[in-house]
């Protein structure tokens, strides 16, 4: 650790919270009760075996029936609800980037090893002006540390999207239709990827960049994200 890096952290320590549920810690990490509940949901509630939609008793849920051949499923933590639901936006639009790590280390624990790179999910340039940070880059990157699996920031936006907060899933699939390009520079021929975001919604933005890695011939895909939101219980 250099001397500034020390310096800073001391001046200015990292809430020792856990983020989910606010209670105090000894560091920043969630909690063992918020794990705990997370575990006792995820064996209690079914969970859809594509997208990992927590209340889904079939083996597929009703969005994911024409899954593609491409994208071996997604894995998620959470469901996108309550205080999960709360601390991802906190980490995402509440200008809290330094959740990063303790929130990516509740999804390393569950990612599979057998990949080749980490693909963060891109934000547009203005986007990313905007917030000051892309939220999938930083769990992209807390993700490599933990589990060996370097990233590969090989995609970009080429249209700025409105937010999809609201749409439905042909308003998304609309919306995102085009949005994502694999960059000129990179090869990811024959590459195994995981492509993280921060929540699987209806699934299009991990489906459109999982189409684009496909066709630019990545061989296998996997979406990692910290909590998926369809389907209730
Ligand atoms: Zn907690
Ligand atoms: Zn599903």
């Amino acid at each position: 650790m250099n001397l500034l890096q020390w310096l800073y952290d001391i001046l200015f320590p990292l809430p020792a919270v856990c983020p989910v549920c606010m209670k105090r810690q000894k560091k920043l990490m969630v909690c063992d009760d918020c794990r705990a509940e997370a575990m006792r949901i995820r064996s209690m509630h079914g969970q859809c075996q594509c997208c990992h939609s927590f209340g889904v008793y079939s083996e597929h849920c009703h969005s994911c029936r024409d899954w593609p051949c491409y994208l071996s499923g997604n894995i998620a933590v959470w469901p996108y609800q309550g205080n999960w639901q709360q601390a991802i936006l906190d980490f995402k639009f509440h200008n809290m980037p330094w959740l990063a790590d303790a929130l990516a280390n509740e999804l390393a624990v569950m990612l599979p090893r057998e990949y080749d790179i980490l693909v963060p999910v891109p934000l547009h340039k203005k986007r990313l002006q905007e917030r000051g940070y892309n939220q999938s880059a930083l769990l992209a990157g807390a993700l490599a540390v933990k589990t060996g699996i370097p990233v590969k920031d090989c995609m970009c936006r080429v249209r700025n999207t409105p937010h999809q907060t609201g749409m439905n899933r042909e308003q998304r699939l609309h919306n995102l239709h085009g949005a994502f390009a694999v960059k000129s520079n990179t090869d990811i021929k024959g590459k195994r990827v995981i492509v993280v975001d921060d929540v699987f919604t209806t699934g299009t933005t991990i489906r459109q960049c999982a189409e684009t890695l496909y066709k630019a011939g990545a061989v296998e895909i996997l979406g990692a994200t910290l909590a998926s939101g369809r389907g209730h219980f």
